[in-house]
C-alpha cells in the first residue's frame, strides 16, 4: 500500500488556483521529485501535504486513512515532516535548541542530536552556534535535522538547494543521499504534477 496518496488535489490562493488536479503515490524508501518553474505551485502543494494550506478539494490519504482535513501539528505526530522553503530557523536559537524543537512531536524512533551530527559532521562544531550565525548550508542542515529529529515516515524538502553554492548544494544532497542508502533510487514524477498546467 502506498504510504502518502494525493488525490485530485486543487488549491487556492483567494481566487488563484496554484494547484490543480494534482494526484499521486508515494511508497515507503521511494524519492519523488517535484520539478517546475518559479510559481509553479511546488510549495502550496507541499504546504498542503504538511496540512500548512487545506486544500479546495481532492484528498491526502497517509497509510490509507484520510487525513485532508487533519491540521498541521498533528500531520506531523503522525509522521510528516517539512523542510519549508527558506529553512525557516528561530535565528536567536542555537542549533541544538533547534533541533530539540522536531522532538516535541513525541514521535518514537531513532533520531538523537548525536546522529543528526553523524548524517551532517559540519553541524557538530557549530551546536550552541546561533542559526543565525550559520552559513546557508549550515542552516539548511539544521532545517533538515529538526525534520529528522521528529522521525517522520515522509520528508518534504522545498528548495533544498535555494540559496547556496554549488558546492554546498553537492554536499547538503551527498548528505541526503546517505541517509536514503543506495538502494532508493528517484523516480520520476507521477501523470500529473503540478507544473503540467505550464
Ligand atoms: P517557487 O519555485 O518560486 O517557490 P512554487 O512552484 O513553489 O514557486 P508557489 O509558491 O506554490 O509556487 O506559488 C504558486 C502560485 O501561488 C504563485 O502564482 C504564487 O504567486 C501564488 N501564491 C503563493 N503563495 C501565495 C499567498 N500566500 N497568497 C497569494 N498567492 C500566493
Amino acid at each position: 500500500m502506498s504510504l502518502l496518496s494525493i488525490r485530485d488535489l486543487d488549491v487556492r490562493h483567494g481566487l488563484l488556483q496554484a494547484v490543480r488536479g494534482v494526484s499521486f503515490d508515494i511508497t515507503e524508501g521511494e524519492v519523488l521529485a517535484l520539478v517546475g518553474a518559479n510559481g509553479a505551485g511546488k510549495t502550496t502543494l507541499l504546504r498542503s501535504i504538511a496540512g500548512a494550506h487545506l486544500p479546495a478539494a481532492g484528498q491526502v490519504f497517509l497509510g490509507g486513512q484520510d487525513i485532508t482535513a487533519v491540521p498541521s501539528h498533528k500531520r506531523i505526530a503522525m509522521g510528516i515532516a517539512l523542510v519549508p522553503e527558506g529553512r525557516r530557523l528561530f535565528s536567536q536559537m542555537t542549533v541544538e535548541e533547534n533541533l530539540l524543537l522536531g522532538k516535541t512531536a513525541g514521535r518514537k524512533g531513532d533520531w538523537t542530536i548525536e546522529r543528526v551530527f553523524d548524517a551532517f559532521p559540519n553541524l557538530k562544531p557549530r551546536r550552541r552556534a546561533k542559526t543565525g550565525h550559520l552559513s546557508g548550508g549550515e542552516q539548511q542542515a539544521t532545517a533538515i535535522g529538526r525534520a529528522l529529529m521528529s522521525n517522520p515516515d515522509i520528508l518534504l524538502l522545498d528548495e533544498v538547494s535555494l540559496g547556496l553554492s554549488p558546492l554546498v548544494v553537492d554536499r547538503v544532497y551527498a548528505q541526503l543521499q546517505a541517509l536514503l542508502g543506495d538502494h532508493h533510487r528517484p523516480r520520476r514524477a507521477g501523470s500529473r504534477t503540478c507544473d503540467e498546467r505550464r
